[in-house]
């Protein structure tokens, strides 16, 4: 069964820069093949992703042009030969990244260290589109009890905090963690994982504002790290002990003040590096203190459906900041670049 539509509007990457190459153009909807489905979007939600696809990354090539946007959630309203699943008006939300779905790492479900692994809206064409075509294995149903900013919302970032808190840093009950930047979107979702497996969170936020924000999702430790050096802090709160697990994504700035205030036996993971890649590090203090300095992308299919299972039983929710409707994806872009942001920042086909 084939609904009756022949063109769309998508937004373009044509090239790298501001603001102002994204391009709103008018493509073909095409009809999904064997093994596809076709989704009419609903909402779509950025992440900074979004704006290193958009402005380039030195060192990497990008398949321009491209429709942008990892995350999206929409209604299936075509299926092509063979699928038997997701059926035509079933909810669902798209996978953001994928594997080649055959080699040893993906055969055993570790698709993130697949040498093949894409991520949609970098790798492949994303959904900042009104028709999106893809594998039906891509298409997740999701509960209908799940409204569609927190469909669209969730995806990347609760799939890769659910890697980085649960598979890698393995965090425990009772133990102390440090989340770096409490608004951004990855982790929000840790701490909220955190959370869930009681442990005890220290958070650290760059304005009076987002240490309220932080402090309203039950968070009793937040630190103003532009007013306070956040080990040192640490140190007093957990007791000169340290703590446990730190995640982070910032990178240079923060990863002195991580080594100086890991309990013995931590685990740092990273999953970016906002404030640059290059650090210094101590040795002496890794082999003394037993630490274990874990890399983490993504995250796995399974490890997706784990994440989407604590947001339909209402245990996790993403932090949404601002809606934008799909015609002003570039004012979202800029918004999201203004770092005041506190949580996600969506974009509304309807
Ligand atoms: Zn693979």
């Amino acid at each position: 069964m084939m609904n009756e539509v022949s063109m769309m509007k998508a937004w373009i990457v044509p090239e790298h820069g501001g603001v102002d190459v994204l391009k709103l153009e008018q493509k073909p909807v095409t009809e999904p093949g064997p093994g596809q489905v076709r989704i009419k979007t609903t909402m779509g939600a950025l992440n900074h992703l979004d704006l290193w696809v958009r402005r380039g990354v030195p060192g990497h090539k990008f398949p321009l042009p491209m429709i942008p946007m990892s995350d999206v959630a929409g209604t299936v309203d075509a299926v092509g030969p063979g699928v038997g699943d997701p059926v035509v008006g079933m909810r669902v939300v798209l996978l953001p990244g994928v594997g080649c779905k055959s080699c040893g790492h993906c055969t055993i479900g570790d698709d993130p260290i697949c040498r093949d692994y894409g991520i949609r809206g970098e790798s492949f064409d994303g959904g900042a589109a009104e028709y999106v075509v893809a594998p039906a294995d891509e298409a997740i149903p999701i509960s209908d009890n799940v409204d569609w900013s927190t469909a669209a919302a969730f995806g990347l970032t609760f799939l890769t905090a659910y890697r980085m808190v649960f598979t890698r840093a393995k965090l425990r009950k009772d133990e102390w963690v440090l989340v770096h930047a409490a608004g951004s979107g990855v982790s929000s979702a840790a701490i909220q994982f955190a959370q869930i497996e009681q442990a005890r969170v220290i958070t650290t936020a760059g304005s009076p504002e987002k240490v309220d924000a932080a402090k309203k999702m039950g968070i009793n430790h937040v630190i103003n790290y532009k007013e306070a050096d956040f080990a040192k802090e640490v140190r007093s709160i957990t007791g000169k002990h340290g703590v446990d697990v730190i995640i982070d994504h910032v990178g240079k700035d923060t990863f002195d003040g991580n080594m100086k205030c890991l309990a013995k036996g931590g685990r740092l993971v990273t999953c970016g590096n906002t404030s640059g890649p290059m650090v210094e590090m101590n040795m002496a203090m890794v082999f003394f203190k037993g630490l274990s300095i874990l890399g983490s992308t993504m995250g796995s299919r399974s490890e997706f459906l784990k994440a989407m299972d604590l947001v339909e039983r209402g245990l996790a929710k993403p932090v949404i900041d601002k809606v934008f409707p799909f015609e002003e994806l570039p004012k979202a872009h800029e918004y999201l670049e203004s770092r005041k942001v506190f949580g996600k920042v969506l974009i509304s086909m309807e």
